[in-house]
């Protein structure tokens, strides 16, 4: 037993009960966990169904699918789109249109999140396609978020906010506290992008700020109200930016110190030190550059920066503009180098990640092409081998099945007709005088007249009778359900046929006639037997002046 024979073999055994349930309890686990963000142990539990010997490829590609989410939100892109990817390959044989869309978009959001944004349009354009041919509007929406974040990162921020508008719009029809959520916020973040990329082309940014503040507003409410502390979280970290870029520094401070006590008050870490650089910037944009430098230094220090390159960056950055505004050059120029190293450090990681993710991307890509070739290298030997039993079963000449065809069918008939207590007729049929046909026309005409013979017989048999040719200018007819005084009448027309056949048109003086011996099959009679009584009453036929039917005697 090879390798493929035993995994297939595998597959079709029915899954114990206590491992089918000890599986799915722990992918339940994982499910629940994402809801409550509690990643690392939901990844764990996904891990932990995948090892269980005997797990099923339904339940391996759900363990993936929870993979993909839970390393995507701990940061670990490469083993997310693994997974993600191992997953969809299941998902799209067995054509679940909706976990195939909300494995996209996971996807979509881990390309984004490493820089690589065509991979990522390559999966939210089919997440947004498979949500819609599911008929599911919750999938659809999530498809939405993900396609305008996904526009976002490539830079078309017009097409980003365009599609969050769509998803806000639809999140209005849905029942689900969490879509209404992320549409605000994800379609404010995008008004601010939006507002940042028109300030740089020298374009009016106010209404697409305004915009955006209505939005950010609407969410702390609503996350306000619905306790969800860590939409309410971001959305005033989304606020307090939009505040900063219209100059409204009161409630920007006002809402940046709601949002460091919310993130302390619930350990969001990386949310608390993001909120202190905001503070920072308020400081700076009011004209408090020493108050900012001080405060933006101290931040420098803290450890739990050096989880947050990003935030490194910009702080070096905003470091560097002040220093130099000032003409401390020297610490200027200290900023500014560290700015472009720690660049320069994010820039080959990524890269290095990047090239990662696309080799694995390529391979899950190259073993699906190989598992297509050797599917459809499969498909073709079948064909091929089909052909090649037809071949084998088919005389050259007529067309017709040959004997070893006889062989094969003849056997499955008479079972059929024994199992249905139907009656079989068997018609012996020969050329008379065929020689002469040879002699006087040549062979070619010879096996033209066999060629139309085999036209005649098909036109006699239906779907339940079996004509043959036996060889050379033999033919056997086997009639399915019928009694031999049915058969006599059917084989009468045959030989009139003939025998009224304008063989003329095939050679001048050309006649032909043909004889049958007919024979039923007898309860229990042995095939040989049966064959040998239809062959003498052809023998009778011939007998008795050609041209004419005999029938075996009982
Ligand atoms: P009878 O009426 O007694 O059957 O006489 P017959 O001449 O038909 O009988 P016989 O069996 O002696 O001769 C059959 C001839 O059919 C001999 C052979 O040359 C010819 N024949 C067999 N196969 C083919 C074929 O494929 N093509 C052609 N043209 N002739 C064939
Ligand atoms: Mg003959
Ligand atoms: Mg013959």
């Amino acid at each position: 037993m090879n390798s493929n024979q035993a995994v297939s073999e595998r597959r079709i055994l029915p899954q114990d009960p206590v491992t089918a349930s000890t599986i799915e309890v722990l992918l339940e686990a994982s499910e629940r966990l994402s809801a409550a963000g509690r990643h690392l142990e939901g990844a764990a539990s996904a891990e932990e169904a995948l090892a269980i010997p005997g797990v099923v490829p339904v339940q391996q590609a759900h363990a993936r699918e929870m993979l993909a989410l839970h390393r995507l939100r701990l940061g670990d892109y490469q083993a997310s789109v693994q997974n993600g990817l191992l997953a969809l390959e299941f998902l799209t044989s067995t054509g679940d249109l909706l976990r195939q869309s909300r494995v996209h978009c996971t996807l979509a959001l881990a390309y984004t999140d490493t820089g690589l944004t065509e991979q990522a349009l390559s999966h939210a354009v089919p997440a947004l396609e498979a949500a819609r041919a599911g008929d599911s509007q919750l999938a659809e929406f999530w498809a939405l978020t993900r396609a305008s974040t996904v526009y976002g990162a490539m830079g078309d921020s017009v097409r980003g906010v365009d599609l969050g508008r769509q998803a806000l719009a639809l999140s209005g029809t849905l029942d689900d506290a969490d879509a209404s959520l992320a549409a605000l916020n994800n379609l404010g973040d995008s008004c601010l992008e939006a507002a940042r990329a028109q300030r740089e082309n020298d374009c009016d940014p106010s209404p697409a700020l305004q915009e955006g503040l209505a939005l950010m507003r609407e969410a702390v409410t609503m996350a306000h109200a619905q306790g969800h502390n860590f939409f309410e979280t971001i959305a005033l970290t989304n606020l307090v930016s939009i505040l900063i870029e219209l100059n409204e520094y009161d409630e920007a401070r006002e809402n940046a110190h709601r949002c460091k006590d919310l993130a302390r008050a619930n350990g969001f870490r990386k949310l608390e030190v993001n909120v202190d650089a905001q503070l920072a910037e308020v400081v700076r944009a009011e004209g408090n550059l020493d108050e900012a430098t001080a405060m933006m230094d101290a931040q420098l220090t803290c450890p739990s920066i050096d989880e947050d390159p990003q935030l490194q960056i910009r702080l070096h950055q905003a470091l560097y503009e002040m220093h130099k505004q000032r003409r401390r050059f020297d610490l200027a120029l200290g900023h500014c180098e560290k700015m472009h190293a720690l660049t320069l450090k994010m820039t080959t990681q990524t890269a290095g990640l990047q090239s990662r993710l696309l080799v694995n991307t390529l391979e899950v890509e190259q073993a699906r092409h190989e598992a297509e070739r050797s599917q459809l290298e499969a498909e073709m030997q079948r064909i091929r081998a089909e052909e090649l039993d037809d071949q084998a079963h088919t005389d050259p000449l007529t067309n017709l099945p040959n004997r070893r065809a006889l062989d094969r069918e003849l056997p499955l008939m008479m079972d059929r007709a024994r199992d249905l207590s139907q009656p079989l007729c068997a018609a012996m049929i020969d050329f008379d005088h065929f020689k002469r046909v040879n002699d006087e026309h040549g062979h070619a005409i010879g096996d033209q007249v066999l060629t139309t013979m085999a036209v005649m017989l098909r036109a006699v048999t239906r779907e339940t009778d079996l004509a043959v040719r036996l060889g050379g200018e033999e033919f056997l007819l086997i009639f399915g359900n019928t009694e031999i005084d049915q058969a006599v009448p059917a084989c009468e027309r045959l030989l009139a046929s003939v025998r009224d056949y304008a063989w003329d048109g095939v050679a001048v003086g050309l006649t032909c006639t043909v004889s049958a011996g007919l024979a039923a099959l007898q309860p229990a009679e042995r095939v040989s037997h049966w064959l040998e009584r239809a062959d003498m009453a052809l023998y009778g036929a011939k007998h008795r002046g050609r041209d004419q039917i005999v029938t075996a005697d009982d």
